[in-house]
């Protein structure tokens, strides 16, 4: 299992978003987190990416114990997370944004001076990147005049920066229109490839179109968790979405 994690539990002063959760995603997996509205899937994410430290419990992250641990750690093991909200500089073209997440990637970015070689490397990774979640043609412009899609798809391209083994997707299809909802799951598709992948999603034909194994959680706890077609007609998902 590439992320483990047992008895994983978060209070916030008395209230328990995240309870005993016992995870286990396996290694090339696309596993999907869904539930109705505070079913505490964002809260899992978080503890999962070390954005939030858990109250009680455990998780490892391919066989390291990352309990605590802070999201830097977390990221140099392989792991990549996305983020709901739109992070960008306005006025850095997507070419500069992506040489940047690059140059971070590197112990080079404690350096004032970096070589010729190193920075053409940069800029002819960042445009294959660049082409590879779609915006090569966009790769001048300043972020701050993209679309909404072509924001998240930058951000996608951000996290690929990282080449993580553990690609994490907070609502990729969040706010998105059809066309850009079939556009990111024919990404997710085309760079799931030799990762794993584990994204929060309200949007069920995304998770139909894309998971091998999803875990519906209510109130903090895993409710079922199966393939798609196996939780989907589960009578306890069904009545969750509906009470919910
Ligand atoms: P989901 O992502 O499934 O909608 P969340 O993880 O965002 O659910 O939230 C689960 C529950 O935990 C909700 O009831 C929410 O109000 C509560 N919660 C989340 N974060 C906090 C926080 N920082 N402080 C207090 N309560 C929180």
């Amino acid at each position: 299992m590439v992320i483990e994690t047992s008895g994983l539990s978060k209070s916030f002063r008395g209230f328990t978003a995240v309870d005993r959760v016992d995870l286990a995603v396996e290694e090339g997996h696309v596993h999907a987190l869904v539930g109705p509205n505070g079913a505490g899937k964002t809260t899992l994410f978080n503890l999962l990416t070390g954005f939030l430290k858990p109250t009680a419990g455990r998780v490892s992250m391919a066989g390291h114990d990352i309990t605590g641990s802070p999201p830097e750690r977390i990221a140099r093991l392989g792991v990549a997370r996305s983020f709901q909200i739109t992070n960008l500089f306005e006025h850095l073209t997507l070419q500069q944004h992506v040489e940047l997440a690059l140059l971070g990637t590197t112990k080079l970015g404690h350096r004032f001076w970096v070589s010729d070689r190193v920075l053409t490397k940069f800029h002819d990774r960042a445009g294959e990147l660049l082409d590879e979640v779609g915006l090569a043609k966009l790769r001048d412009v300043p972020a701050g005049t993209l679309a909404y899609g072509q924001k998240r798809a930058l951000e996608l391209a951000l996290a690929l920066a990282l080449d993580p083994k553990v690609l994490l997707l907070d609502e990729p299809t969040a706010g998105m229109g059809l066309e850009d909802v079939e556009r990111t799951v024919e990404l997710v598709k085309r760079v799931r490839t030799g990762r794993t992948v584990v994204l929060v999603e309200h949007n069920m034909s995304v998770v139909a179109g894309l998971a091998d194994r999803v875990t519906v959680l209510q109130f903090g706890r895993i409710l079922v968790e199966g393939t798609y077609d196996e939780v989907r007609n589960d009578s306890r998902v069904i009545e969750a979405y509906l009470g919910g």
